[in-house]
């Protein structure tokens, strides 16, 4: 099996990883899926390299929000395993692609037999709370535009520079919580600053340096801490097409916020 591209199993001791690699199955997520369902027993812990999840917590109501983001640097279901076994939050990809996933039973084991792997875990678990605790000061000191170009910037990370990204409105709305007409608004001051190119549902970062000056200091906030506990990945390739990543806007799904 060809080596994962996922910041957290490239964090594991080549010990470690060798004991989890003839459980890790790859496979192809399709847009929409769920791959954890919140309340639910966790079957399987999963770890994006180029897919993304977006982690969905419900309100009474029936709405959900997404609280956060799963990309190739990091792990989902992972910490839940090391506790009640159910899902904490929805992981629903938003970004189709490739993730290795291992059963979580497996996961158990090594997390009572193997203390470089009952490490890395805690380490995801400290990465997962200071990015937590970062969007809630991103939420409530940075304003929208620096805050839309730091999740543009963020997704394009994540998922290694690839596009075109099928990112919908409501998803970037939901992540700054905000309505989806100031989504497009700041969208198109970032448009006229020649960062994207936003059209006919599509939108397509120009210049990810400029858009990276753009964005709030979270964005260098949480590499920081990722660097920090060792959850790195490589960068992200550059761009393939004339004119650079294209991250769909589709108005598909609507959303009243
Ligand atoms: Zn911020």
């Amino acid at each position: 099996m060809a080596t994962p591209q996922n910041g957290f199993l490239n964090s594991l001791p080549s010990a470690t990883l060798a004991l989890l690699t003839p459980h890790l199955q790859r496979s192809d997520l399709p847009l929409s899926r769920e791959v954890h369902v919140v309340d639910e027993a966790i079957d399987a812990v999963w770890f994006p390299e180029t897919a993304l999840l977006s982690m969905l917590v419900p309100a009474r109501s029936g709405d959900s929000v997404e609280a956060a983001m799963i990309g190739r640097e990091g792990v989902a279901g992972l910490i839940e395993t090391a506790g009640s076994g159910r899902a904490s939050a929805t992981a629903l990809v938003q970004v189709d692609g490739a993730a290795r996933s291992a059963p979580a039973a497996v996961c158990r084991r090594l997390l009572r037999d193997d203390e470089a792997f009952a490490q890395a875990t805690w380490r995801a678990v400290e990465f997962q709370m200071t990015e937590a605790r970062q969007s809630a000061l991103c939420q409530a000191l940075h304003p929208v535009e620096e805050r839309l170009a730091r999740w543009l910037i963020e997704c394009h990370d994540r998922v290694g520079g690839r596009s075109p990204l099928p990112l919908t409105q409501e998803f970037l709305a939901a992540m700054l919580g905000v309505q989806r007409t100031t989504v497009n608004a700041f969208a198109h001051l970032l448009q006229k600053a020649g960062l994207i190119r936003y059209s006919r549902g599509s939108l397509q970062i120009l210049d990810t340096e400029g858009l990276a000056r753009r964005a709030c200091e979270c964005r260098d906030v949480v590499r920081g801490h990722r660097q920090r506990l060792g959850l790195l990945h490589a960068e992200p390739r550059r761009e393939t097409q004339a004119g650079g990543t294209v991250v769909q806007m589709s108005a598909s799904r609507t959303m009243d916020r």
